[in-house]
């Protein structure tokens, strides 16, 4: 089964929002696991901490290496990739979302305070993935949307599982708009062509709104998609 091991200082914050609607439920249905480590549980003195002043100078603690390692070796990780939640880590993607969705997990290890000792990712192989271009506080909610954007594409937590093809980023685009009832609201109609039952035409008009709306809002995505033309399944794959 899919598990997620979560290394953290608050492992009071897990399950949280993994615990709900599709995603919850695929857990309580056991399609895949997370628990927690307390990296507290490894501080080697009373007061429990598992920090320190940076080395150098500057404001604030950083997370020791020493704490952390022992946190990280009790874990079993059954080929499960460890990945440490940071702004400097590779931005995470879809397609690095369905590759940990593929394999047997993932161990996520979550910063607080300054950040983490560097020689931790010296001493074990640790990625180190990003959720954006910002600064949390700490790394869990990093962990949360990490592992929710894995967990979704596990095989029967989502019910109707043809859907994940069409959405952003599939394919290389974001997805086109949805409408549903009424059919009218504030006096804006749902466009004819969804109406009309012809789903060639359907399909079609998707596909253009698709175009349209990456072109527009992600110039980035664009360019990467008129280069490499559309993102097969199987290419994603890292
Ligand atoms: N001083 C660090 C930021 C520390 S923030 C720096 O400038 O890079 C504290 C912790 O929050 C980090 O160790 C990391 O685990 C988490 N975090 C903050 N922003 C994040 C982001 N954009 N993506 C993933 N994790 C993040």
């Amino acid at each position: 089964m899919w598990r997620a091991t979560v290394l953290t200082l608050y492992p009071e914050l897990f399950p949280g929002p993994l615990d709900a609607s599709v995603i919850g439920r695929g857990m309580a249905e056991g399609l895949w696991a997370l628990d927690t480590v307390n990296i507290r549980d490894f501080s080697d003195n009373k007061y429990g901490s598992v920090d320190d002043t940076p080395a150098g100078g500057g404001a604030g603690l950083v997370m020791r290496a020493d704490i952390l390692s022992q946190a990280i070796d009790g874990v079993s990780q059954n080929d499960r990739p460890l990945i440490c939640l940071s702004p400097r880590g590779a931005p995470l993607t879809q397609a690095r979302a369905r590759a940990l969705a593929d394999g047997p997990g993932l161990v996520a290890i979550c910063g607080r305070f300054e950040g983490i000792d560097e020689r931790i990712f010296e001493a074990r192989d640790i990625e180190e993935i990003s959720i954006g271009d910002f600064v949390l506080a700490g790394g869990e909610i990093a962990a949360m949307a990490l592992i929710e954007a894995c967990a979704r594409l596990i095989p029967g937590v989502l019910g109707c599982a043809s859907s994940l093809g069409e959405e952003s980023f599939e394919g290389g685009l974001l997805e086109y708009p949805q409408y549903t009832r009424p059919r009218e609201f504030e006096g804006r109609a749902i466009p004819d062509v969804l109406l009309s039952g012809d789903h060639k035409r359907i399909a079609d008009w998707r596909d253009e709104k698709r175009k349209e709306i990456t072109r527009t809002r992600r110039p980035d995505l664009w360019k990467r998609f008129i280069a490499n033309g559309p993102i097969r399944r199987d290419k994603n794959k890292d």
